[in-house]
This record gives structure tokens, sequence and C-alpha cells, in this order.
């Protein structure tokens, strides 16, 4: 299958190329919050849930509307528009340290439930917290809890604390599928469970999740055609928000692994705000979120570099599909317990850290990169034990930065672009280094890691 390149203006009114499956990638997200928009008056329910540990498909079977409220958060963050909803937050009373999309989305509420869009977000029928590793999930929805009159049900996923998934855990997180969800949405939705319609949302599900792996996976070519961080995050898009399980997800996936095979084929590099990347000097793996406020900018930053993110830990946030798990329709309930419990953020440090060094080395990268996120203690915690180790054991140069996810006040472009330049000169050394010493020449080669 081949795609077209477009043109078309990015947000900040520049013209930037934009392959079709980009394309249909907004505009399917752009349907959802019209659709969200409507639900009051079509009678439609929303359900608000969070992107790691999403029971998508489960909601879906029930004909209920996920709403997901990091993803608004993120997409205000995008827009130019969560300074003032995080700083509506703070004069209410939530304090700096708070994880910026809580504030953010109490911002929203405050200003009326508005989505990112501008246009209005139906109040939840249900808040569903899948509780995969993250504190502040419960936290946020004890805040959501005064301000709607619905219910909550919490699926209390376990902690991955030896790395790996038991039958008890999952027996555990089935049972309560059984007992606390499924009830709870035939309640909320009116429909009872049909568990045939399950198994077939969850057939798309893991056909779309082929496809993303291969797409993602493609990174390994040299050059890599893709940017599996910041082009990661649009890949990423619909199958951890609300379209995992429809025919929409796997026509959208289909043609976007089209779109990358035909790079791989041409040999191109990846597209970036600058246009196609002519030039791969660097590949580098990055573990974080990325910053959102200033995200075409910091992306610049790397592309001007000829930096390339060949693998991320932020693009398995909504779940970890490259270590092998599909959601299963043979097992549905078991293959939904099996994802909540895999997700990233429910993973323990030993984990993470096997999961980047595998990167490392099937991506051919350069280095790990960190880019720590103030407000996030789920991925902040650890990160530069995880550096430290994943140096140690590849012999590649790590480096650290700073920034937040929606916070403007935290993105310091000129600190961020310096240490970034630092990073890959560091790299370019390594390497030389090498070579000399290959070379046979005795070569004194810098090593450490790059922070603040
Ligand atoms: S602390 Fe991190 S993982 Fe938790 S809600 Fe905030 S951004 Fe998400």
């Amino acid at each position: 299958m081949r795609s077209k390149n477009l043109k078309a203006y990015g947000q900040e009114g520049t013209l930037v190329q934009k392959d079709s499956s980009q394309l249909r990638q907004k505009q399917m997200i752009a349907a959802h919050y019209d659709r969200l928009a409507e639900a009051e008056k079509t009678g439609e329910k929303a359900v608000y849930t969070f992107v790691p540990g999403n029971l998508t498909e489960l909601m879906l079977a029930f004909d209920l509307l996920p709403v997901l409220p990091e993803i608004n958060a993120l997409q205000s963050g995008m827009r130019g528009k969560s300074r003032g909803y995080i700083s509506a937050a703070e004069k209410l009373g939530h304090s700096e340290d708070v994880c910026t999309y809580v504030k953010c989305d109490v911002g929203m509420l405050k200003s009326g439930n508005v989505g990112p869009t501008g246009k209005h977000l139906p109040d939840p029928s249900l808040l569903l917290l899948s509780y995969t590793g993250c504190f502040t999930f419960m936290k946020w929805f004890e805040i959501l809890k005064e301000e709607y009159d619905c219910p909550v049900v919490m699926l209390h996923v376990p902690y991955q604390a030896d790395g790996k998934i038991t039958d008890s855990m999952r027996n555990y997180v089935v049972d309560q599928l059984k007992t606390k969800v499924i009830p709870i949405l035939e309640e909320v939705s009116g429909v009872p469970y049909d568990e045939d319609r399950l198994k077939g949302l969850l057939a798309n599900s893991a056909k779309a999740e082929d496809d993303l792996v291969a797409v993602l996976e493609m990174a390994k070519n040299k050059p890599s055609p893709i940017d599996a961080y910041f082009g990661g995050v649009y890949y990423i898009g619909p199958i951890f928000t609300a379209f995992r399980g429809t025919e929409d997800a796997v026509e959208y996936y289909k043609l976007l692994r089209a779109e990358v095979e035909e790079r791989v084929r041409l040999g191109k590099g990846p597209i970036t705000p600058e246009g196609e990347m002519k030039e791969e000097k660097f590949r580098v793996v990055v573990e974080g979120p990325p910053n959102w406020t200033s995200f075409r900018k910091f992306w610049k930053m790397f592309a001007d570099e000829g930096a390339v993110v060949v693998a991320s830990s932020y693009t398995k946030v909504g779940g970890v599909y490259d270590n092998g798990f599909r959601h299963d329709p043979e097992r549905p309930l078991e293959s939904l317990a099996e994802y909540c419990l895999g997700c990233y953020t429910n993973l323990n440090l030993p984990s993470r850290v096997d999961m980047l060094e595998r990167y490392m080395d099937e991506y051919q990268a350069d280095g790990l990169l960190i880019n720590s996120i103030k407000s996030c203690n789920s991925f902040s915690a650890g990160q530069l034990m995880i550096l430290r180790e994943v140096e140690k054991r590849t012999g590649k140069p790590g480096g650290f930065i700073e920034s937040d996810l929606v916070d403007p006040r935290y993105f310091s472009a000129a600190n961020i672009k310096n240490r970034l330049e630092s990073y890959f000169q560091m790299i370019e050394q390594k390497r030389e280094g090498k070579a000399k010493a290959l070379e046979g020449t005795n070569t004194e080669e810098t090593s450490g890691e790059v922070q603040g």
C-alpha cells in the first residue's frame, strides 16, 4: 500500500509535512472529541479512566465512551492552554509539586469541563480506576469523586514486585473484573455483558498491536524510518486512548505500517518538524515522558543534531507489546488482567533496566537519555539508578535532562539545548575514542553523563 505525503499547517502555523496516517490519526481523535461534546445530547455515557491499564475493549462492549483525563491534559498542553488551567488549580490550593496533568485537569473541570478542543466534555457516569502502579491516579480520582455525582470502581492490580506475573495475581484481577467491574459497567450502561462481543473487540486489538509493534521495531533499521519517541507519540495515540479494539484502529495501524515499510524500502529517515531527516548521526533510547508545551521545539533540538530516538519507554506506557503480549480473544478476561499487570508503570526497576538495556542492544543505540519529569514520580523514581546501571551494562554514555509534562514554567529551552548538545558531543568523542583505540592509538575516552 502506498500512502501520500501531504502538507498541512501545524499548531504553530508553520507548514509541516504529514503522512496520511498522521492526518487520519488527527481526524480520529478530533471525531472522538466531537462525539464526547455531543454525548449529553445523544445520551451516550462516558467513563473516565487512565491510559495505563485502560480497559477500553470492555467499555466499548457496553457502548460506553472512554474519557482519558491525562490525554485531555496533554492535548491542552500541546495547544498552549495548560498554563492557565494549572494556575487556576494552584489558586484552589493544589501544590506546586502535584503532577501537572492533575492540575491541568482540575483547571479544565473548574472552567466548565471544557476539553482541549474547546468543546465541552460530558460528566462521567463512572470513574473506573485500574490501579497500575501510579499512586497519583488514586488521589486524582479522589478529587474527581468530590466533583461528580457518579460511582467509582477500582480494579486493584498487584505490583510486579518480583518482575513476574503469577497465577494468583492474574486470578485476583480476573475475579475483580467478574465481581466488581463488569457488574457496575452493566448497571451504568444498562447493557448486559456479552463475552462474544468482547472477544471480537480483543481480536481487533491484537491485529492493531501486531502492526504497532512492527512499526516500532522498524527503528532497528539504519537509518531508522521513524522517530520512536516524538513520532512515536502520534503512533500510540489511537491505541492508547479510545480506539483499541475498533475497526478504525485496525485500519489506522495497517496504513501506518505500510507507510513505514515504504520508508524502509526507500532507505528514508524519519519526518521531523524540519522535514525529512537526511542524515542520521545519533541513535538514542529515551526514558521518560516528553514535554508537551514545547513539543515541537524539543523535537527540533534532536532533529537539528541529526539525533533519532530509536526506542523509548514512554511509547510503552499504555501497553508493553514488544515483549510479546497481545490481547487474546480466547482468554478475554485473563488477557485483560495480564495487560494491566504488564503495564510499564507496574514494572519494578530491575525490569525497566532490563528493558532499556535490551533496547540499547537491539536498536544499536549510541546512548540512553533520560527526560526526567518534575511532576511525575511514577517515572522519575529511580531514574538515576536506571541510568547508571544501563551505562554500566552497555558501556554507552547516558544523558539526563529535566522538564515537565504540561507546565511551561519547567521547560527551560536554552538549558535543555545546551545539555543535549553536550551529550551528543560526548557520544561523538566516545566514538572517536573507540575508533582511535581500534587503530591502536592510546586515547583517553570521555565518559560519564550530562546532567543538571
Ligand atoms: S505521576 Fe506520572 S504516571 Fe502518575 S498520573 Fe502523573 S504523569 Fe501519569
